[in-house]
């Protein structure tokens, strides 16, 4: 085994190669607000890991709330490391020179704990090429005693299977209190002197944590999963997703980048949650109950978050920051507080029901030229199903109130391959757009835009549309060439991802333990950046499928009958299955439910959680 590089050698390294690779600054640190800690003088070191490049992964918000949560404990330290591009990763290769953290440029080996987050299975890929990169075993199986103990979290391992064979320990579910725990049971393993199966074992007992290797999975003759069986008695089984009853305090010592990144702001999660109950949106079911902060805290923050950062502009993020409970008040509050400080609000995830004339009113500044609404579907008929109860003449009173409001930039979010779509709903977009349009340049004129962003509906784990199949490639082939043909000319922009990358995202996403194998055979074979159109190679994965001896259709264009066993169902997101059968049943009759914070339905999170609402007797759900 070679010796491990240390930081000087890799910070000469550093010196002597940056002038090579595009934007040096994903590679250096030393940004405002980071945190570097003497490593001697800490017990445990952990590297928080977005396995994409720093342009993107600097602006994931579970990432900057752990580094802030990890870091504020003396004992602990906490650095951050993404994936190098293409540039970047040829030298560390060609030099033998490992991946490396940003903040005191250790290479990944040398620390206790490596946390991916994996908040979207595009990033499977890039997880076994960090771990290579670091020269970590890539299998869980192969690791010793030295080692660092590889985690991971995020929404894509709510079906934690396809990955299992990497991951030592998942997190279901939220990060926050978690983490703590992880780290104090990591010390307390150290100084006993155990071994690695035994801080396994010491982990399965956190609530939340699931650790494959204790669990043994069986497959039905046709196919099709069987069940999930523990190797040990004392593990859990189901795993319950972890929830923090309150939200701790927002992070606002942000980590302010040298280089232009995705999302440059500061970034206040309002509320987490959602009770609208869109049949096909995981994160709405996975991240149940709501819970909002107050509109004090959520200033305060702000406050502390500009003088921390120097930004101007607020991102007042949620699933759909248009319902939090007191959202006027709020964005006036933040308006009057910080008038003259030229900060902009965004509110990315607006609901077109709650979105209002006072909301756009005290939302108004001359750096906004718009807003972004998602009817998901352009019918009613087709909203029905999906359980969004938005009539068009709700939808067009709402645009026109925009027009009215000076707005000229209009960006809608629609999906295809919805169950029960015909190809008359397909040009209900395109009718849609132009009716809008139509209205736009009535109301302010030439200067209209509207912009049809045309997604693929993914069947995912959790969710009531999970026993859907998806489309095939030529049926959204046809979809999509139906709105290239009509949605086109002055005032309109249309963008759409290849059929090929919604398969991929697909079958990862209800795929079982057997995937692992057409992971590691894509990996090997080239396989890395999927969610980059240079870089994806479909025909990669299609080989790799036929070398694990597996077919994706199976995965992905298959109706899932109504008693099959998921490979997730030990996944207890508090939601019970019959709940997501029931609303499943509801929508072949196109039946919608109002949002639930009016009505429960009995979705079943208050039973699992009901011993948090016990112990904390100020905690305000919006469960009725
Ligand atoms: S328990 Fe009732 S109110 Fe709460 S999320 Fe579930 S259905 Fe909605």
């Amino acid at each position: 085994m070679k010796p491990a590089k240390t930081p000087k050698e890799i910070k000469n390294f550093l010196e002597s190669n940056l002038w090579e690779v595009q934007k040096p600054g994903r590679y250096t640190g030393g940004e405002l607000n980071q945190v570097v800690k003497d490593w001697k003088e800490v017990n445990t070191r952990i590297a928080l890991i977005f396995p994409d490049i720093y342009d993107l992964g600097m602006s994931n918000l579970g990432i900057a709330i752990l580094y802030d949560r990890l870091n504020q404990r003396s004992d602990v330290l906490a650095e951050r490391v993404f994936a190098p591009w293409e540039d970047m990763e040829s030298i560390l290769r060609a030099s033998g020179f490992p991946l490396y953290s940003l903040e005191t440029k250790h290479p990944l080996e040398a620390f206790d704990i490596l946390g991916f987050s994996l908040p979207y299975e595009t990033l499977y890929t890039n997880t076994l090429n960090i771990l290579d990169l670091a020269g970590i075993p890539l299998f869980s199986k192969d690791r010793t005693d030295d080692h660092p103990l590889i985690i991971a979290g995020g929404h894509a391992t709510f079906n934690p299977e396809p990955m299992h064979a990497f991951i030592d320990a998942f997190v279901i579910g939220e990060g926050e209190e978690v983490v703590n725990e992880i780290v104090d049971k990591y010390q307390a393993w150290k100084r006993s002197g155990d071994n690695r199966s035994n801080l396994l074992s010491e982990l399965s007992e956190i609530w939340s944590i699931y650790i494959p290797a204790f669990y043994h999975s069986y497959y039905n003759s046709d196919g099709t999963f069987s069940h999930l069986e523990k190797r040990t008695k004392q593990v859990s089984l189901p795993i319950i997703k972890r929830i923090t009853p309150i939200l701790p305090p927002p992070t606002t010592r942000l980590i302010v980048p040298y280089i232009e990144t995705v999302h440059n702001r500061i970034s206040i999660e309002i509320m987490r949650g959602c009770t609208r109950g869109c049949r096909f949106c995981q994160a709405g079911m996975i991240l149940r109950p709501v819970r909002e902060r107050t509109v004090q805290e959520i200033v305060d923050a702000i406050d502390q978050a500009l003088t921390n950062t120097g930004l101007e502009e607020v991102g007042l993020l949620s699933l759909s920051s248009s319902d939090y409970s007191r959202i006027l008040e709020l964005v006036t509050e933040v308006n009057n507080r910080f008038s003259g400080r030229h900060l902009t609000i965004s509110l990315p995830s607006l609901r077109i029901e709650s979105f209002s004339v006072d909301l756009m009113d005290a939302l108004k500044d001359s750096r906004r030229s718009g807003y972004t609404l998602a009817p998901e579907a352009a019918t009613e008929r087709l909203r029905g199903f999906l359980n969004k109860p938005l009539s068009d003449e709700q939808l067009l009173d709402t645009l026109k109130a925009i027009y009215s409001h000076g707005m000229f930039n209009i960006k809608l979010y629609f999906m295809i391959g919805l169950p029960f779509e015909t190809l008359e709903d397909v040009k209900g977009i395109v009718d849609l757009c132009k009716t809008i349009y139509s209205e736009g340049r009535r109301i302010i004129g030439r200067r209209t835009q509207v912009t049809a962003s045309v997604g693929t509906f993914i069947p995912k784990p959790h969710t009531p549309f999970q026993w859907f199949p998806m489309d095939t490639k030529e049926q959204l082939q046809i979809k999509q060439d139906l709105l290239k043909r009509n949605l086109r000319g002055p005032g309109f922009k249309l963008t759409w991802n290849s059929p090929e990358d919604s398969l991929l995202e697909a079958f990862l996403s209800r795929g079982d333990r057997r995937l692992s194998n057409v992971i590691y055979n894509a990996w090997k074979m080239g396989a890395k950046f999927e969610a980059w159109k240079e870089h994806f190679r479909f025909d990669l994965w299609v080989e790799a499928f036929s070398i694990a001896g597996l077919d994706p259709n199976f995965y992905t264009h298959r109706t899932r009958l109504m008693n099959e066993s998921f490979p997730w169902d030990h996944i207890n997101t508090g939601i019970q299955k019959e709940f997501l059968m029931e609303e499943y049943q509801l929508s072949q009759k196109g039946q919608t439910r109002i949002d639930c914070s009016n009505q429960c339905y009995g979705c079943g999170i208050l039973p699992v959680f009901d011993h948090l609402r016990q112990e904390n007797s100020d905690v305000v759900w919006k469960c009725p």
